[in-house]
């Protein structure tokens, strides 16, 4: 294939580089081969296919790292499960891939859908059947009986029960395997403040994945259940919420996040979750129930434990819960807006690492999240510049995933 130029007023390459100005991205096929200076460009580079965009900012397509490709992000969540079909829940899924990818998501992270349907989405994304993010997909969840998700999750109670679960997730096409340490708001009859596995469970289960290759991922809502993740050694905690029973609320434990940090664990904070749903509430559109008062006297503690959890040097990666209520597949630059915006405190550009080269590397991806030779030529290009003002991830221009151009 030929080799293709696009050149831009800025390269933002998620390499440790800052911006290059007046700068120029080579792939041929779905790999970049060169990242430069446009003034290094030859007659020859210029001589053949050229895209030249101008005025945006090109940079690394965006990796959101904890979706659910069949949640409807309605606030009628489980009714809407429950009256799907199989065939409802593939075109659903479908409709979601496509927002996401249209939003500049070029790989996506499900951390739970059944995997009759998540892993046949795959597929036909990878035999170009349908426009799709590239998928990172655990299959169903390993929860315990009637526990966190249990709809789309196999029930295990025991290390027997989750070693042989674990080998058939794997067995079955699983890239990673996610498990439900704590319970869940959005199921009832579960306690998101307690865990659902025992330590020895949670070593069990991390062993047998780590022995056959693949990474785990724990849902984490309450403190006992960060703790028996982070000493199982898991390698991504989501949401990470540290919720206690007494006094109800968010207790955030210094000493379990510098293990957290030690052990080289990424959180994914899940911070624009159900956030749309709370704007909705503050205007009045939406009654307050004790549900959403709780949400609301903990928003401001939650953004503050996610700068705290920066400061103590743990690596953090954006997932936004695409699918759970008020949280949308077409959203994503929430996320990464709310980390500038509120008091978690990043910069912008910090900001940005949390969804490309950070979010590669807490999906143990090495081809993906940067823009460099030998990496696949996933690129997503923003009218203005993120890294002075984070907004402009909405105003996209071109997203293009292996080479081919979906926007733009
Ligand atoms: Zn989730």
């Amino acid at each position: 294939m030929p080799t293709i130029t696009v050149t831009a007023d800025r390269v933002w390459a998620a390499d440790g580089q800052g911006v290059y100005h007046n700068a120029f991205v080579q792939y041929d096929g779905d790999m970049i081969t060169r990242i430069g200076k446009q003034a290094d460009l030859s007659q020859a580079d210029t001589s053949v296919e050229m895209t030249a965009l101008g005025d945006v900012t090109l940079m690394p397509g965006l990796i959101n790292c904890h979706c659910h490709l069949t949640l409807s992000s309605s606030p009628n969540l489980l009714a809407d499960y429950f009256g799907m079909s199989d065939e409802l829940f593939m075109a659903l899924a479908i409709k979601h891939a496509k927002e996401a990818l249209m939003a500049g998501v070029t790989t996506l992270r499900d951390c739970g859908t059944k995997n009759n349907i998540v892993f046949a989405v795959r597929k036909a994304h990878e035999i170009g059947l349908i426009d799709a993010p590239r998928i990172w997909a655990s299959g169903a969840c390993l929860t315990s009986t009637g526990g966190h998700c249990y709809f789309f999750g196999v029930e295990v109670d025991n290390e027997t029960e989750i070693k042989r679960a674990v080998r058939a997730q794997v067995k079955a096409g699983a890239d990673f395997i996610k498990v439900m340490a704590t319970g869940g708001g959005i199921t009832p009859g579960t306690n998101p403040r307690r865990e659902q596995f025992s330590e020895a469970e949670m070593v069990a289960l991390v062993n047998d994945a780590h022995r056959l290759g693949k990474r785990v991922s724990a849902h984490c809502h309450g403190t006992p259940g960060v703790r028996n993740a982070t000493a199982a050694r898991v390698d991504t905690i989501e949401h990470c919420s540290f919720m206690v029973d007494e006094p109800p609320g968010l207790k955030y434990e210094p000493d379990v996040v510098a293990q957290i940090a030690e052990r080289g664990i990424y959180v994914i904070p899940t911070t624009s979750t159900g956030y749309r749903m709370l704007e909705q509430v503050l205007r009045g559109d939406i009654p307050r129930t004790p549900q959403y008062e709780g949400f609301l006297a903990n928003q401001q503690t939650r953004m503050e434990n996610i700068g705290r959890l920066v400061t103590q040097g743990v690596r953090i990666a954006s997932g936004s819960d695409a699918g759970v209520t008020g949280t949308y597949f077409g959203d994503f630059a929430l996320d990464l807006e709310l980390l500038v915006t509120t008091a978690a405190g990043f910069t912008p550009e910090s900001a940005l690492y949390t969804a490309t080269a950070t979010a590669a590397d807490a999906l143990g991806r090495t081809d993906i999240g940067v823009l460099a030779p030998g990496k696949k030529a996933d690129m997503i290009a923003v009218r203005g510049n993120p890294l002075e003002d984070i907004h402009a991830l909405r105003k996209i221009e071109m997203v293009m995933q292996g080479g081919k151009k979906y926007v733009g």
